[in-house]
């Protein structure tokens, strides 16, 4: 066994504790494993591990990355997306976490469209209101919401979110717990599911099970550290 099986399975561990914890259904947290900074050879170590859901926030190295694993391993680009990497991105992801602005949802629905794709996607929110993050401040998506399900193209499967870093992994709760809650608003407002929660990392992946979450985003603590 290697430091990298034993972290995985150490993760796995611990999101299968976090969602009894929660009295949630087994299997109803998936795991990204955030290879950003990584080279290929990390990334397929993983995949033989049994990892097969991948997370890059970079375009440029995602496409240098895919093309060196199998074609059974999934990707999700978390980070963010700058408009002129679209067409770029569209092919190579199967879930984009990281629509966090109307402009950027406009751009990614008309590349779509001319593209033939109707790409899966979340919308990335900003719920602490910190200036250094991307995403819709809720209050903000709560208004644009219409207008983003109004984009033939976009399959919008719900929300994602970054907490505030910090030592300690309670205070990301208040963060997880209103996410979940503006999805609660908006699934209830809209009758759409909005079932996707992406939030989690390292630091904080087992509050965020516990608040909720349905996709956590774990780099470090898989790989060690960046
Ligand atoms: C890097 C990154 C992660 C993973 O961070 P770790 O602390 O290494 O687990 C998760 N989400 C996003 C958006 C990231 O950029």
């Amino acid at each position: 066994m290697t430091d990298l099986d034993r972290n995985l399975a150490a993760v796995h561990e611990r999101i299968a504790a976090a969602t009894a914890r929660a009295g949630r259904a087994p299997g109803s947290v998936e795991l990204i494993a955030v290879t950003k900074t990584f080279p290929a050879e990390v990334v397929r170590a993983a995949w033989e591990a049994g990892q097969s859901l991948f997370g890059e926030n970079r375009v440029q190295e995602a496409a240098a990355k895919i093309p060196d694993l199998p074609g059974g391993a999934r990707w999700h680009l978390i980070g963010h997306l700058q408009k002129n990497k679209v067409r770029r991105a569209l092919p190579l992801f199967e879930l984009l976490h990281s629509i966090d602005s109307r402009d950027l949802a406009e751009a990614v629905d008309r590349i779509a469209a001319e593209e033939g794709l109707f790409p899966r996607v979340l919308l990335e929110v900003n719920v602490a209101g910190e200036a250094s993050k991307f995403g819709f401040a809720p209050d903000a998506l709560e208004r644009e919401l219409d207008a983003l399900l109004a984009l033939p193209r976009l399959q919008i499967e719900g929300l994602m979110t970054i907490a505030p870093f910090a030592d300690d992994p309670e205070l990301a709760r208040p963060h997880f717990r209103a996410l979940r809650a503006l999805r609660d608003r908006l699934a209830a407002r809209t009758g759409l599911p909005f079932g996707t929660l992406s939030m989690g990392m390292s630091g904080d992946f087992e509050i965020a099970v516990e608040e909720g979450a349905t996709l956590v985003r774990v780099g470090s603590a898989i790989f060690g550290s960046r």
